[in-house]
């Protein structure tokens, strides 16, 4: 694998990371919305450069999985050509932000937005994980999400910038939402914000002109799959498309579309297609959680999201089957664990990838056993 692959960086698409299936190449769609045209080209561009597999992930963004290093550089070349990648790697990395994905054209979130992404060059530079959310509808979507630098609604409705971790935020003037995120973000780093790493970690005194004044409002519900105002939700198990499915499955036919960042998408107008998504929000699937596990991974030992799918019907609340103790998938404590240690599964209740198992170092078909299955 090349150079400048760094393992524990955030990955974009000039600086991917490597992992067990080639380089992982990250795309951060503008507003969080693909066209046809973009979707149709990233299909493509993954089947021709990658290894066909698409990851979504909890920023809203796109990952393409096995992309070599001989294919990278023509692959950048095609994602700039579909406008999904900025030609300047600096500007590609400050366009960091995670978007409430119910916008519509003119609404606050879309105004925000389009105003920070024309003043892009006056965001600092920041690593990678640190980021902008704009959750500037009138029910709040991404409370749960992460983000340093947050534009959000009070209880009162008024629009608040907040750091994340402040239990409060500053009321802002229509207008200039844009500049004070930007300003916040200066302030983050000239007080010292990079040294603490991540917003919620830096404890200075906010600056006088950035209060914490009024509290977030309490967040709304999550969208779930099935119809939506915009056109119809539909759920990614372990937020994994196949590209060749999405092109055999009538992608030609499929409206823009916009990556939540909850492993779902929101198809604007048209009614979806046979992508072999899940519709149902009652979906088993749904409520497990797994990451690529082996061999994607080199820190895995075990296969896992074949075991979570047979699992998942078998298991009440939610499940997490995490190839090693890290616990990529889920960072939460749920309500059945499977973690992969060297080559055999423990199992453990209400807790992460890695706790104290009640029955440890099992085969597949003993684990699933243990759930009924003969
Ligand atoms: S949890 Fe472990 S096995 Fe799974 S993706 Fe993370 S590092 Fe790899």
């Amino acid at each position: 694998m090349s150079g400048f692959a760094v393992r524990g960086w955030c990955p974009d698409a000039w600086r991917p990371m490597a992992a067990g299936d080639g380089l992982l190449v990250r795309v951060k769609p503008r507003l969080a919305r693909l066209t046809q045209r973009q979707l149709h080209g990233l299909c493509e561009v993954s089947l021709a450069h990658g290894n066909g597999l698409i990851d979504l992930t909890n920023r809203g963004n796109l990952q393409l999985r096995g992309v070599s290093d001989a294919a990278w550089p023509l692959l950048i070349e095609r994602l700039i050509a579909l406008d999904l990648v900025d030609v300047d790697p600096d500007m590609e990395q400050r366009r960091t932000f995670l978007v409430a994905p119910d916008w519509r054209v003119g609404d606050d979130t879309h105004r925000i937005t389009g105003d920070l992404l024309a003043r892009l060059d006056a965001v600092p530079a920041l690593p990678g994980k640190i980021g902008f959310v704009i959750d500037a509808g009138p029910e709040p979507l991404l409370r749960d999400a992460p983000g340093d630098f947050r534009i959000e609604r009070s209880g009162e409705g008024a629009l608040i910038l907040r750091l994340d971790g402040r239990t409060a935020g500053t009321e802002l003037s229509f207008g200039d939402e844009a500049s004070a995120l930007v300003r916040l973000a200066r302030w983050f780093v000239e007080s010292g914000g990079l040294t603490a790493g991540r917003a919620a970690r830096h404890d200075a005194a906010l600056p006088d002109w950035a209060p914490a004044q009024l509290p977030p409002a309490a967040g709304g519900a999550p969208l779930r799959p099935g119809p939506h105002a915009l056109g119809a939700v539909l759920g990614v198990a372990f937020g994994q498309l196949d590209a060749r499915q999405l092109l055999g499955g009538g992608m030609d036919n499929l409206s823009p579309v916009r990556v939540t960042p909850w492993r779902m998408l929101l198809i604007e107008g048209a009614a979806p297609v046979d992508l072999a998504l899940i519709t149902d929000p009652a979906d088993p699937l749904l409520r497990a959680d797994a990451c690529v596990g082996a061999p994607a991974c080199p820190q895995a030992t075990v296969e896992t999201r074949t075991l979570a799918a047979r699992l998942a019907p078998l298991v009440t609340g939610r499940l997490h089957v995490s190839g090693c103790a890290k616990g990529c998938a889920c960072a939460r404590v749920a309500d059945v664990v499977v973690t992969g240690r060297e080559g055999l599964l423990d199992l453990a209740f209400a807790a992460r990838a890695g706790g104290t198992p009640a029955h440890a170092a099992h085969t597949p078909d003993a684990l699933l056993s243990l759930f009924g299955t003969t």
